[in-house]
């Protein structure tokens, strides 16, 4: 923002290698109220580069982390499979390493506090850090302690001193929204018993360029990671990742396991090395590999706008489902309005009544789809799609269609 060089996040090089530019938009998460409409709205590039040292893939600090997280709107509990998905993470993290009533584990970034109720319901001490207070607010009441700060060496340090070191550090799709990654990674290692686990989730940046998942660039994450430069990161913070798990979740996911650089028993797994091996064979070892994506994302484009073009010269009617930040990427960068879409409906009360940023599209409840019967429905969540498509099935019964707009769009009878 300050500085019009952009240096890598990571190992300070100057950036300049584009992956993608997405144009101009807004934050994904602002959505405007009613009585906003008229006003004058912030939009910042969207331009992701990679590092050609590190191959580190991320956006230019263009907004402070301030501006995005001190009111945020993603309430992780409205999403009935997210919440399957943390709670069966609670259980195998538990058995995996025998957590108990003597062990403490911190959470950073824990939203509504979806994930850590469940270490409350097996009376193992917890503790979330959570930047936004109005979300904070939401886990205190449902019973589970959150410090509102912002996690780094600072926060770190103080809760050392406190005596609170951590047996198990959670960091679920986090490491992506983390300005300051070095000082957020050198806190883990501060605040990391010796012979503690940190687990740390985010979507895998060899599914996003693989199935062209563009969409899920947005100002709220700052960096795009591949094994290949996670590893070299925590390297360089003295803690060594032994173990991965790869996840469906938001379109293809790693679960890194990570632990001091000299800790015991922890060798590193088969399938770490062989996720190694598959990224070096895919080129991400390589510069080209990056430079390719741009036109993979254009075409996704043009795809969706034919699509709608000929849907409404045919009179059709189409809808949105759901409001989540990767809509309002896709929306913004493919200029979708009202002149195609509708409206969008959501089922979080948060976003009623409001409109999509930058497109200015409004956000209902579900029922409003029963209530118009649209030929088209498209999905803008589509990492949720099976759910939805479960839950949304009767609108099959008007002849009503859903489409999928990720990798390239796709009606779906
Ligand atoms: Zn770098």
């Amino acid at each position: 923002m300050e500085e019009h060089k952009q240096l890598c996040r990571f190992c300070g090089n100057i950036l300049t290698h584009t992956v993608v530019d997405l144009g101009m938009s807004p934050l994904c998460e602002s959505f405007v109220p009613e009585d906003k409409l008229d006003e004058m709205e912030p939009f910042y590039p969207l331009h992701v580069k990679v590092c050609r040292e590190c191959y580190l893939v991320q956006l230019g600090q263009y907004v402070s982390p301030t501006d995005i997280f001190s009111e945020y709107a993603y309430f992780s509990s409205f999403s009935d499979s997210w919440l399957q998905h943390a709670s069966d993470y609670a259980d195998m993290i538990v058995e995996r390493f025998g957590l108990d009533a003597a062990s403490f584990v911190v959470e950073l970034a824990s939203n509504d506090g979806y994930l850590l109720k469940n270490f409350v319901a097996k009376n193992i001490p917890c503790l979330g850090v959570e930047p936004a207070v109005n979300v904070a607010k939401v886990a205190d009441q449902i019973g589970v302690p959150t410090l509102v700060e912002f996690f780094g060496v600072k926060t770190a340090q103080q809760m050392k001193a406190d005596g609170r070191s951590a047996d198990l550090i959670i960091g679920n799709n986090v490491l992506a929204q983390v300005p300051d990654l070095n000082d957020f990674v050198e806190g883990m290692k501060i605040l990391l018993k010796p012979e503690g686990v940190v687990s740390i989730e985010f979507p895998h940046l060899m599914c996003l360029m693989e199935r062209c998942e563009y969409d899920t660039i947005y100002h709220e994450h700052f960096c795009y990671f591949s094994w290949l430069t996670v590893e070299r990161v925590f390297a360089a913070h003295g803690l060594r990742l032994f173990d991965v798990e790869e996840l469906s979740t938001h379109g293809g996911s790693l679960r890194i396991y990570a632990c001091h650089e000299n800790a015991a028993g922890k060798t590193t797994s088969r399938r770490a090395v062989e996720l190694l091996e598959r990224e070096l064979a895919a080129g991400f070892g390589r510069m080209e590999t990056y430079a390719d994506f741009d036109e993979k994302v254009k075409e996704s484009k043009r795809a969706l706008l034919s699509f709608l073009i000929q849907a409404r010269r045919e009179g059709k009617t189409v809808v949105g489902y759901g409001a989540p930040g990767k809509g309002n990427t896709l929306l913004n960068y493919c200029g979708i309005r009202k002149d195609f879409l509708d409206f969008t409906v959501d089922r979080s009360p948060y976003k009623h009544g409001k409109a999509l940023p930058g497109t200015h599209i409004p956000i209902y409840p579900v029922e409003k789809i029963d209530e118009v019967c649209p030929d088209y429905v498209l999905i803008l969540p589509w990492n949720l799609k099976e759910e939805i498509m479960k839950q949304m099935t009767h609108i099959r019964s008007w002849g009503g269609k859903f489409v999928i707009p990720i990798p390239t769009t796709t009606v779906i009878d």
